[in-house]
């Protein structure tokens, strides 16, 4: 058993560019039913692609022990993600965990496919919110990007299922690819605007090594929120905090608000205040580090809590990554990690 936690979470840990430790992703499995092609195209992840043994993945007690000490370096909000984290089994079991947790703000990103099943469970466990991934409403195009011929229909009895049953605000987020759904947004925007869930537009990132990215399939932010205006005017909201990875823009007439997380073409490095888990207990300062911090070695090494913040500590304040800002073909690295890996 370990000692009580030395630390309160007032404390803020600032990075060797001065951006405090605030946020941590989680993720809980590294499998997935979908196959989505920017992110595990079939090619690479077919049938004989080797996910993670269970023994590798991190124990429910082991990610809540390490969330509780992040909480007391200043972490105030948690998200779980994968692969799909409503694929592992019992993941309700380790939201009740996390969200014992005092003062946390607590929430998930999922593709949807499972939430009719598990919304209320969820949200009886503790969970606050969810984040909901999804492309497009033509079924045909949304069916050939998860590339699991899974139907739009079921991913908004999902979206029903997660608002019904309190895990609100609920957002929406959609990744723009040229000329695969970009015709998408239009009526994304109008449907999410109806039902009152905040629809965020991701610029296609070159997350990984797998998915074939080119700079000529990036809409661009600016497209995005241009081609909305043009029909339902938006001006820009402020942040909601400081750090806020979306950019905010509201409809005019009051009808509600979108968001753009443009990490290609406008990069936010340097308010990126985020901790990334992998499935296996890898810490990464960033989502496109080549190299990962063994958290699971420690734990299962039987290191006391206080050695562990020291490490964490060493890990943060030595964290210098602005990969989206000096992208170029020059520093692309050459072994960046899946985002079903790492957890996007
Ligand atoms: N399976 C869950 C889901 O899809 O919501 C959670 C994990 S998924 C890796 C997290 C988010 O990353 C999703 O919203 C997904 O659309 C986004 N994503 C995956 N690959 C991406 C890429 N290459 N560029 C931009 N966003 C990506
Ligand atoms: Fe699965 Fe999410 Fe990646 Fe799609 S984006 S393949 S749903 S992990
Ligand atoms: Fe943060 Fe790295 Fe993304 Fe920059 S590239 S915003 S440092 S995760």
């Amino acid at each position: 058993m370990n000692a009580p936690l030395p630390q309160a979470r007032t404390a803020t840990l600032p990075d060797r560019l001065g951006r405090p430790l605030r946020d941590l992703r989680i993720s809980v499995t590294d499998r997935c039913n979908f196959r989505c092609v920017y992110c595990m195209p079939k090619e690479t992840f077919g049938s004989d692609y080797r996910f993670l043994e269970r023994s590798a993945l991190l124990s429910f007690e082991e990610i809540a022990r390490l969330a509780r000490l992040f909480t007391a370096l200043g972490i105030g909000k948690i998200r779980l993600t994968g692969g799909e984290p409503l694929v592992r089994r019992g993941v309700e079991r380790l939201i009740a965990m996390l969200s014992a947790i005092p003062g946390l703000d607590l929430t998930l990103t999922t593709n949807g496919s499972l939430l009719t099943k598990k919304a209320e469970a969820l949200h009886a466990a503790g969970l606050q919110r969810v984040t909901v991934s999804l492309d497009s409403l033509d079924d045909a195009v949304f069916r050939a990007m998860n590339d699991v011929d899974f139907p739009v229909a079921r991913v908004l009895e999902g979206i029903d299922a997660a608002a019904a049953a309190g895990l609100t605000p609920l957002k929406v987020n959609m990744v723009v690819k040229r000329g695969v759904n970009e015709h998408s947004i239009l009526p994304m925007a109008r449907f999410f605007r109806e039902r009152g869930h905040i629809l965020r537009f991701i610029e296609y990132m070159d997350v990984g090594h797998t998915n074939g990215w080119r700079m000529d399939d990036v809409v661009s932010a600016r497209e995005i929120v241009d081609t909305i205006s043009r029909e339902m005017p938006l001006e820009p909201a402020d942040p909601n905090y400081g750090g806020e990875v979306a950019e905010r823009w509201r409809y005019r007439d009051g009808g509600g608000e979108i968001g753009v997380i443009a990490s290609v073409t406008q990069a936010f490095c340097r308010d990126c205040t985020r901790a990334r888990i992998s499935t296996e207990g890898q810490l990464y300062t960033c989502l496109f580090a080549t190299r990962g911090h063994d958290l699971r070695s420690l734990i299962r090494g039987g290191t006391g809590d206080d050695e562990i913040l020291d490490r964490l500590r060493s890990v943060w304040s030595a964290r210098a990554d602005r990969y989206s800002e000096i992208r170029s073909e020059k520093t692309v690295p050459l072994k960046k990690i899946e985002m079903s890996y790492i957890g996007g």
